[in-house]
């Protein structure tokens, strides 16, 4: 039966499929969408990913609407951290999408490691990336096989380095049943905080060269928080890491932000420059992000 079934967004619709594609699918989730993978025969693999994305003049629609995205360009070295940056509807989300094939661009190419991920198969591209989402997408079954997710073959002892290096161990070892404690369906029984600690352990055990993320910043109390982003800091080096980003932080150390607006890449650039450009950066930074210092 299908696991995780909350819509949240095209992102967290697709990722039964997702998940499937990390885990080489064999055992929770026998669930591979036939006609959302039907280009697998005949893709190519990508090995020994290092993580050079670039979009070229990419645009999309997701139907006969306006364009969703507009001729959006821009090309992240490895080891990089591309912030995304923008309001609500500003097509953050679908630039994820779009990396991860749950899309193809009607316009433009996507490279990664300059091969255009349109004629790679999805699983294998999948397998490259690691997804943290703003809602951690764990299934019923122990701490321990939710985190071992991200690599499926790994030991006890793998599992839980990559626990300690997300700063998650702490806290399963405080749970009665530690590693062995069965989470239900949506996790619940431990925090939202608690949960992004295991999503991360999840990736970290995965190794991949790209990361997907999706900060979340609400619900969860300022220590959680600090576990957090130490944890996601030990995840992003050496990789390159494409957020969505809401902590000043991330915005502020990220190597490049994309700052979006109805679809267009309307700034881009670092903290600094932005922050002399005076506009729309600017602006969101003084009425919105600023507000976060001190706080
Ligand atoms: P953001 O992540 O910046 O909030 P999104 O990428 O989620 O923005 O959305 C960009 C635009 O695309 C929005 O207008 C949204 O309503 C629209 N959109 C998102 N997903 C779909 C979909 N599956 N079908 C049609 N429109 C969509």
């Amino acid at each position: 039966s299908r696991q995780f079934t909350r819509p949240l967004n095209d992102l967290a619709n697709q990722f039964n499929t997702l998940l499937s594609a990390v885990a080489g699918a064999e055992r929770v989730f026998e669930i591979l969408d036939e006609e959302e993978e039907k280009d697998l025969v005949d893709g190519e693999n990508l090995d020994n990913v290092v993580g050079e994305v670039e979009f070229n003049n990419v645009s999309f629609s997701y139907g006969e609407d306006d364009q969703t995205i507009k001729n959006v360009s821009f090309h992240a070295l490895p080891g990089e951290t591309i912030a995304l940056v923008g309001p609500t509807g500003a097509g953050k989300t679908t630039i994820i999408n779009l990396l991860a094939r749950f899309y193809d661009p009607d316009e433009g190419k996507i490279l990664i490691d300059s091969y255009d991920i349109g004629l790679v198969k999805r699983n294998n591209l999948r397998s490259k990336m690691g997804f943290v989402l703003q809602d951690s997408y764990l299934f019923q079954g122990t701490i321990r096989e939710n985190i071992r997710y991200g690599k499926l073959d790994a030991s006890d002892i793998e599992v839980e380095k990559a626990a300690k290096m997300a700063n998650a161990h702490s806290f399963i070892m405080k749970l009665p049943m530690q590693y062995d404690t069965v989470l239900k369906q949506d996790g619940s029984g431990i925090s939202q905080g608690q949960r992004q600690l295991l999503s991360i352990a999840r990736a970290m055990l995965s190794d991949p060269s790209l990361l997907i993320l999706d900060e979340a910043t609400s619900n969860i109390d300022t220590i959680t928080e600090m576990k957090i982003q130490e944890a996601l800091y030990r995840l992003m080096k050496g990789r390159t890491s494409v957020v969505i980003a809401h902590r000043l932080n991330t915005i502020q150390n990220a190597d490049q932000i994309l700052v979006l607006d109805n679809g267009l890449l309307i700034e881009h650039g670092n903290h600094e420059s932005l922050l002399k450009n005076r506009g729309f950066y600017y602006s969101l930074y003084n009425s919105q992000l600023k507000q976060e210092v001190g706080s």
